[in-house]
């Protein structure tokens, strides 16, 4: 009891010297939006409080403006944990002819990012064991946004063509020693472009996450013909994840939906049931309306909406995180749904729990949007469109409490000139 008191007057005092020396509690405070905070059923208009620890600090009705050295104002706006794109690519650098591993096709993240509210991105699979370290000083230390990896089972990385076909290359220990040396940085392990019709590949990656504590695997199904219904509803653990869910339908990759009835094929449903994991990893050539719209007809929508960016997705169909969820939007998925897509089910997914989520305590990552209401289209690999009354805007980005992107100076202040400020 006596500690008790002992600590309250010690607090009490700790707030007058603060009142007294102007020091704010806060270091932004958002007010007014419409919080959508998917992990703690938040759907509603509360404030949001970021301390100078660049943590969540406080969401309530009404937090007093006063409190913060700076404030938001986000009436008519959206407020959601910092958007996390689960599948890019940004192993950026200057070797020529090596796709998306340390060449000219990846992007850094930086560029893209920010912009449209995203504060982590998961690097697919650019790195393998062999140059994941290489990435990491390139990339992930130099980078404002949080970078985290899929490291990829084939030990040279995404350098394309036949180092991607390489069996011999595929080794579960490396792979699994390299993510327990950066349990920071890497998150689970990656398949993808593999199209030879065996499993070596998929069991080495999985044999990899299991060695490395239990780190899911995400898989682009490659072009061997392999079926799907195998692979979800027998190969994969619970947690694991199939990306470009709504592409393939060729004869090298099975869709989701039945190449004869055009509807979405039953295992699906199961698959999700046993734990598995439906990314979007929209890509250049991986989303068509001839799965995405069956499958919204079905009620069946992603669990993780993501964007395979790279330099030929970023100007095609894809574009950019808001403009795959303003498909999910035109098909008819739910605002929170598609919230929780980009924030909490993710974080869950890469096992971050700190992230996607507003939390007193977790990281103070928070995306401003703006549902713009209009005439809007939104098309897919094959040029069809769709078109939509609403479309997401990203009004501002903060990441760890900083703001990163605040596309109309929502959080600056008035100009001090002398003689005043213009009447217009
Ligand atoms: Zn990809």
């Amino acid at each position: 009891m006596r500690k008790a008191l002992i600590l309250f007057f010690f607090l009490l005092l700790v707030q007058i010297v603060n009142a007294q020396s102007g020091d704010s509690q806060y270091a932004i405070i958002i007010k007014g939006g419409h919080i959508i905070d998917p992990k703690n059923k938040i759907n509603e208009l509360m404030d949001v409080a970021i301390n100078k620890e660049g943590k969540i600090a406080a969401i309530s009705k009404n937090i007093d403006p006063n409190s913060g050295a700076r404030v938001l104002n986000a009436k008519g706006l959206y407020v959601t944990p910092g958007i996390i794109d689960m599948h890019t690519h940004n192993f950026a650098g200057t070797e020529p002819d090596k796709y998306l591993r340390n060449s000219y096709y990846a992007n850094q993240p930086d560029g893209f990012t920010f912009r449209v509210g995203v504060t982590t991105v998961v690097d697919a699979g650019s790195a393998g064991w062999r140059n994941f370290e290489k990435f990491k000083d390139q990339t992930i230390d130099r980078s404002r946004t949080r970078v985290l990896s899929f490291l990829n089972i084939v030990g040279e990385g995404m350098a394309g063509g036949a180092i991607e076909q390489d069996n011999a290359d595929m080794d579960a220990k490396l792979s699994a020693d390299m993510a327990l040396k950066h349990k920071e940085h890497i998150v689970g392990f990656k398949v993808a472009h593999y199209n030879k019709p065996d499993w070596v590949p998929i069991d080495r990656a999985i044999e990899a996450g299991t060695l490395a504590g239990n780190l899911p695997v995400i898989v682009d199904f490659g072009g061997g013909g392999l079926s799907l219904e195998e692979l979800t509803m027998k190969k994969f653990r619970a947690g694991d994840i199939y990306t470009h869910t709504f592409g393939g339908g060729g004869k090298d990759r099975e869709a989701i939906t039945d190449p004869k009835t055009g509807k979405l094929r039953p295992f699906v449903f199961q698959a999700s049931q046993r734990g598995v994991i439906w990314d979007v990893g929209h890509g250049a050539a991986s989303f068509s309306f001839q799965h995405a719209i069956p499958a919204a007809k079905a009620g069946f929508f992603p669990d993780v909406i993501s964007t395979d960016h790279h330099g030929g997705s970023m100007n095609s169909a894809m574009k950019d995180i808001l403009n795959v969820m303003n498909k999910f939007l035109t098909l008819g998925m739910e605002v929170p749904a598609i919230i929780n897509s980009v924030t909490w089910k993710p974080a869950q997914v890469i096992h971050r729990e700190q992230l996607g989520n507003l939390s007193v305590g977790s990281e103070g990552d928070v995306t401003i949007l703006r549902i713009r209401k209009g005439k809007f289209g939104v098309f897919d690999q094959i040029g069809q469109r769709l078109e939509g009354k609403q479309r997401f805007e990203c009004e501002a980005t903060i990441k760890g409490g900083r703001v990163f992107y605040d596309l109309n100076g929502l959080t600056s202040p008035l100009p001090k000139v002398v003689g005043g400020l213009p009447s217009l």
